[in-house]
């Protein structure tokens, strides 16, 4: 694989080891990114070099990215070369190609880094899980997310790529729309409120319980490849899907990874049994014990993933924790709380902490739903456990030092 390498990249593969080397001896961190970067000055066509040859799969979206990789990962079985640290950009992607020779590779990518990494990596498959606001403080806004994917699947030198894509989500399919190769997948999608008006054409859409439409023609795709019935069906295949994960937005995302795995012809029969095995991704999903007590560690960064997160708190009075930060990995601005819909938490127990803990209690405040506040977790009170406990970016990874595997 080697071959067809330039004396460039050959120095620029040697100085991201270097570097990544140096930052795990002096405990600095993987040093995915730093030595990622590294690479890609000495040679920008580094991640060009290292993909080739290769059979790769990148999976995109604001939501449910990590653990789709995780599955396709999980799915895949055997050697599969991934940027397991949610290293998302191309720094993280070189880092994981140099540091792995397997043909087999998953890459998640970040939304605004997509069609440069489709450019470079030359995929065989790419995933489109959703489209939803997301830290709007720092990033595009959606609209301008799907204009730019849709002009990188239109794109004549893009044309051989098989994309897979959710047909529920309006922005998804307006920007898959024109490649030529798309599995549709029918998954559910609960958010809609980023797509009440067409992304052709700006009138409103007409959502229906199984579809949505605009006037322009636009519309939800007819020819459907995944349909998510109680059963998997993914083209003439059929199969019961069972996943260790918690959520319906979770056994979406595994019907799209078995999706994307059957294009590297991987059959339902291999790749679901093996994704049944991912019991949590990153800490996400996963029970952990702290101060003697089981917490479930919930990551949600945005409004569509608060929603969908919520959706596996079961009903009744139990505790839910929810830790909000507002750091810059977590945007800086807290005001996306407003968009989530606390109603449903209602009846339950709801301790507030977290930097921005005050701002979470009066959104929770104009939701209707009682709540206590604790400047330190150390006063959490539990009733039963497992608790589970909300958080985003910087809270969570908060938690996963704080608390420990059970
Ligand atoms: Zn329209």
């Amino acid at each position: 694989m080697v071959m067809g390498r330039s004396p460039r990249e050959k120095v620029a593969i040697v100085a991201l080891k270097s570097v990544n080397w140096a930052s795990r001896i002096s405990r600095r961190g993987a040093g995915t990114v730093a030595g990622g970067r590294v690479g890609l000055r000495i040679a920008p066509t580094l991640l060009d070099s290292l993909a080739r040859g290769r059979t790769i799969i990148v999976v995109s979206g604001t939501n449910g990215k990590t653990t789709t990789t995780a599955l396709c990962v999980a799915g895949w079985g055997g050697d599969v070369t991934t940027n397991r640290t949610g290293a998302n950009m191309p720094a993280g992607h070189v880092a994981a190609l140099a540091g792995s020779s397997s043909e087999k590779v998953v890459l998640e990518a970040d939304e605004a880094w997509l069609a440069d990494v489709v450019r470079s990596a030359n995929p065989k498959v790419v995933v489109l899980l959703n489209l939803s606001r997301d830290q709007l403080d720092r990033a595009n806004e959606v609209r301008q997310m799907a204009e730019r994917w849709r002009q990188c699947f239109t794109a004549s030198e893009n044309s051989k790529v098989l994309v897979v894509a959710n047909a529920n989500d309006p922005l998804v399919v307006y920007a898959a729309s024109g490649a030529p190769n798309v599995s549709w997948c029918d998954v559910a999608t609960n958010w809609t409120l980023d797509a009440q008006s067409c992304p052709r054409c700006t009138l409103p859409l007409r959502h229906t319980q199984n579809s949505w439409s605009c006037s322009c023609g636009l519309a939800k795709p007819a020819s459907i490849t995944t349909t998510l019935n109680g059963e998997l069906y993914v083209g003439a295949e059929t199969s019961a899907l069972s996943l260790s994960l918690p959520g319906e937005f979770n056994r979406g995302n595994a019907a799209m990874a078995a999706t994307a795995l059957a294009l590297v012809e991987v059959t339902l029969e291999e790749s679901l049994p093996r994704m049944k095995a991912v019991t949590g991704v990153a800490g996400r999903y996963t029970v952990r014990s702290w101060n003697e007590h089981r917490v479930r560690l919930l990551l949600a960064k945005n409004p569509a993933g608060f929603d969908a997160l919520l959706t596996t708190v079961p009903p009744g009075t139990s505790d839910v924790w929810i830790a909000i930060n507002a750091n810059i990995a977590d945007g800086r601005d807290p005001a996306w709380l407003y968009d989530v819909a606390f109603e449903k938490l209602a009846g339950h127990h709801v301790w507030c902490f977290g930097d921005r803990r005050l701002d979470l209690a009066t959104r929770l405040d104009y939701a209707g739903v009682a709540f206590h506040i604790v400047d330190d977790p150390k006063n959490l009170r539990v009733a039963q456990e497992p608790v589970n406990l909300l958080a985003n970016y910087t809270a969570f990874q908060d938690w996963m030092a704080r608390s420990e595997p059970c």
